[in-house]
């Protein structure tokens, strides 16, 4: 008997139909002896709709003391969700009870919408567990110390679900979803992409952060953290397959790096649409210009990710930077009326239509000549680079956004990820 937690995405509770098959599904697991605890999120649509109800309402500027309504209000998708699986479990006659975070308590920091899990008290999912009941805790939410509701971010149930596999040193987390596992890259755009059958922590946790959206990246964090060994799969096979087959599907997430010696440098691609670039123009080059200017952006609260500074000319120099598309505006304001006059930079220039493509794979480590393979690659094709950065395992560039669907396919053919082989 293990202690098995599995979260389901909001495809997989999207309908009352679906809500029925993963009960189904659930049920089979706890009938072959498992202590069961599900986290899933709201029906697919609904935090949307949630929010969209919201800013009908108030569509200006949000406050803190706004930001606490949108928690109490997005919420209430994952409240309706357990309760509707608790029902559906029980009609299958296997005995179920839902709570919300804050019954169980999940306690959190008070950083409304993208609040921060710091303890999960386990006492009363143990004792319903001892029971024989199915446990069901809403994702994507907890309790601050104040005692208001809050939620941890768009796409928080994946780290609700690893928390509580976390507190509760359960034997597996499963990530239900709608696709059947982490691919080389997004399938989408290149259709030849693979699913892999392992991934080590750290990979998944560079694509996790370079845009790949098939986990939330802290949920990533957590499972390294408190090494609860994760599973990604489909939800969408049939739900009375075999549990030996189910539990071998989709990717699973290592943190044995030996694993992964005999596999491919590369292991998967990613690309991220979301930012945007700024370069301060001819600024002086002279001690406290990083900070005066990356200070004041992140005063702002304005997350900067590639940053680049060219050589000088004539005691001046260029220094770029990419932040989410989202605040290309504030951005913008904050550089032009503050953080130019202040500096004596010349000019600033902004693009947001830029893309960033990463290349991850823990065997980076080991070769060398990947970086240039990657640049040979997008040189062939045409490709200007505008930045680069890179870690240990990763080398990301920025390019044009027009080019990224071509970067991608570049590259997953020129690191062989299209060959069969590559399964992990
Ligand atoms: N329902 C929340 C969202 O749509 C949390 C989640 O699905 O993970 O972001
Ligand atoms: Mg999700």
């Amino acid at each position: 008997m293990a202690l098995i937690v599995h979260k389901y995405g909001g495809t997989s509770m999207g309908s009352p139909e679906r809500i029925r098959s993963v009960a189904k599904r659930v049920a089979k697991w706890a009938r072959a002896g498992h202590q069961m605890v599900v986290v899933p999120s709201a029906m697919s649509g609904e935090t949307n709709r949630l929010l969209g109800l919201a800013k009908e309402v108030q569509p200006a500027q949000l406050d803190a003391a706004a930001m606490r309504e949108l928690d109490m209000i997005a919420s209430t998708g994952e409240q309706v969700s357990v309760g509707l699986l608790a029902l559906a479990l029980q009609a299958e006659g296997m005995p179920a009870v839902s709570y919300t975070g804050w019954q169980v308590p999940v306690k959190t920091d008070s950083a409304y919408t993208k609040a921060r899990i710091e303890s999960i008290d386990d006492q009363r999912v143990r004792a319903d567990l001892a029971a024989g009941k199915v446990v069901i805790i809403t994702g994507f939410q907890g309790i601050d110390p104040d005692g208001s509701i809050t939620t941890l971010g768009r796409g928080g149930s994946d780290t609700s679900a690893v928390a509580v596999a976390a507190a509760m040193k359960a034997d597996e987390c499963l990530i239900y979803t709608d696709v059947d596992g982490v691919y080389t890259t997004d399938p989408r755009v290149v259709p030849e992409a693979r699913r892999l059958h392992t991934i080590s922590f750290e990979e998944m946790l560079e694509m996790a952060s370079l845009g790949s959206k098939v986990l939330q990246i802290r949920s990533v964090e957590f499972a390294g953290k408190y090494r609860v060994p994760m599973r990604v799969l489909s939800s969408f096979t049939p739900w009375d397959i075999a549990i030996e087959e189910e539990a071998t599907s989709g990717t699973l997430i290592t943190f044995e790096e030996d694993e992964k010696m005999e596999q491919a440098v590369v292991s998967g691609i990613a690309f991220n649409r979301d930012e945007a670039k700024f370069t301060v123009i001819g600024v002086p080059d002279k001690p406290g210009i990083a900070y005066q200017i990356l200070g004041a952006v992140a005063d702002a609260n304005i997350e900067v990710d590639v940053i680049v500074q060219n050589v000088s000319h004539d005691g001046r120099t260029d220094f770029s930077f990419t932040v989410h598309r989202n605040d290309y505006q504030r951005t913008s304001d904050l550089l032009n009326q503050t953080v130019m006059p202040a500096i004596g930079a010349m000019q600033i220039s902004g693009d947001p239509k830029i893309c960033k493509v990463s290349i991850v794979g823990i065997g980076m480590k080991s070769h060398v000549g990947v970086a240039s393979t990657m640049f040979r690659t997008l040189s062939e094709e045409g490709i200007n680079i505008q930045m680069i950065t890179t870690s240990e395992i990763k080398t990301s560039v920025v390019i044009n956004e027009k080019y990224m669907e071509l970067a991608v396919r570049a590259l997953h053919r020129a690191f062989d990820l299209d060959a069969p082989q590559n399964l992990g």
